[in-house]
């Protein structure tokens, strides 16, 4: 669905260009008071000065909204997420509080393992409304744009079926965000594997990803490059075949301990390195240099009560820092964007301005598309987010609160409230 729509009055709040910003540039924002956007068929059109919209019957094709003074962002990208699943781990997280550890809850039957069961144990129709719920959601906060991931079949059928989800909620008519389908299928090493990760990632890459991409059904190859799961060694195996293939590559890249990941990411130019908490600096110097995004996922650093990533280290080593909520249903069963702001922003010491950048423009080039959303520009989609505030510092400051007062995806209007 797309429609014709001509916002005026607004106060714009955008980063500006059609690739990832980095360094400082990512608080380099225009703010235009007073602005009018214009959207034809889904696309903008026009950005500038009023052009005296609210004159009664001026351009009758088009919708016509005074946005009375409120601030005006692009809409929000959440460029990594693990949206599509079966059941949930709600109890699991119960025994976490009263400081089981995280073997013991292995043993019980939870982790990474009991969400495999459960997302193998759905159907189609079951994890799709799962995941169109979780969309909704997301939506609601101003996001028009999530990646998503699969990894939690760890087999054939069920690492289709995840993308599969993802692909027809990514051409539903009726969607209101728009979904990047990721394939993990090098999430964790299946029980059916123990002890043979060699052979997982052979299968992976013999059996697994040649249907991926003969269906179209995933734009990247991502890989849990972690000490005890996939060695640097695997992850470079399993992406070069991924690229050879025609995917772009992401990394889940030093999340628990310094294994060079994030080196990794800069060696074979990924698109985005994501997490980093434990990236070196030497590392973090060659993303910059390499042009990788790093993606900073601090609402599970703080589900997890780790260190926070270097973000303000990354962006003044000339980094192009993306932010996302890294939902899933185990380590972080969040996708609020409003407290991902307050956390960039209160422990990560990024900008308001740098964490605007980070969740619109830097998330759109983290998953290709920085020339065709992340900024209010002629020619990019007319995907906004419309805060309840002419005063964007609201976004940090209204701690994991919601200030998104209606969000617009290709110049349809919806309501958050
Ligand atoms: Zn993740």
């Amino acid at each position: 669905m797309a429609e014709n729509l001509i916002i005026f009055n607004a106060r714009l709040v955008t980063p500006l260009g059609t690739t990832a910003r980095k360094g400082k540039e990512m608080a380099e924002l225009m703010v235009m008071d007073n602005a009018t956007v214009e959207v034809t068929d889904g696309l903008i059109t026009y950005v500038g000065p009023s052009r005296g919209e609210e004159r009664d019957g001026y351009y009758r094709r088009y919708w016509h909204y005074n946005a009375r003074g409120r601030c005006l962002l692009p809409g929000f990208v959440d460029s990594h997420t693990h949206f599509v699943f079966g059941g949930e781990r709600a109890e699991e997280f119960s025994w976490r509080l009263k400081g089981e550890s995280y073997m013991s809850i292995m043993q019980r039957g939870g982790g990474i393992v009991s969400t495999v069961g459960a997302t193998r144990a759905c159907n189609f129709i079951q994890l799709r409304n799962n995941a169109e719920t979780f969309l909704k959601r997301m939506s609601l906060m101003g996001v028009t744009t999530v990646e998503g991931k699969s990894g939690y079949g760890l087999d054939k059928d069920t690492e289709l079926m995840q993308l599969r989800v993802m692909h027809s909620l990514a051409n539903d008519e009726r969607r209101r965000v728009d979904v990047v389908p990721t394939f993990l299928g090098a999430h964790a090493v299946p029980a059916e594997y123990a002890g043979r990760t060699d052979e997982y990632v052979d299968y992976l890459i013999r059996e697994v990803m040649p249907c991926v991409v003969k269906n179209g059904l995933a734009e990247f190859c991502d890989v849990f490059c972690e000490q005890g799961v996939f060695s640097i060694e695997q992850s470079r195996r399993l992406l070069l075949a991924a690229r050879q293939m025609g995917l772009a590559l992401k990394l889940h890249a030093d999340e628990i301990v310094p294994l060079g990941g994030a080196g990794l990411a800069a060696e074979l130019d990924a698109v985005s390195a994501d997490h980093l908490l434990h990236a070196s600096d030497a590392d973090i110097r060659a993303m910059a240099e390499h042009g990788v995004v790093a993606t900073l996922l601090p609402l599970t650093a703080f589900a997890l009560k780790e260190p926070y990533a270097r973000g303000r280290e990354m962006i003044d080593a000339g980094c192009a820092v993306a932010l996302a909520t890294d939902l899933n249903p185990g380590s972080c069963f969040s996708g609020s964007i409003p407290l991902t702001f307050a956390l960039a922003c209160i422990y990560m010491k990024m900008s308001i301005e740098e964490a605007i950048t980070a969740l619109t423009l830097n998330g759109a080039a983290a998953l290709n598309r920085a020339d065709r959303i992340g900024s209010i520009e002629v020619g990019k989609k007319g995907d906004f987010a419309l805060l309840n505030t002419p005063n964007y510092h609201f976004l940090p400051y209204y701690i994991g609160m919601n200030c998104v007062q209606t969000t617009v995806k290709e110049g349809v209007l919806y309501p958050a409230g």
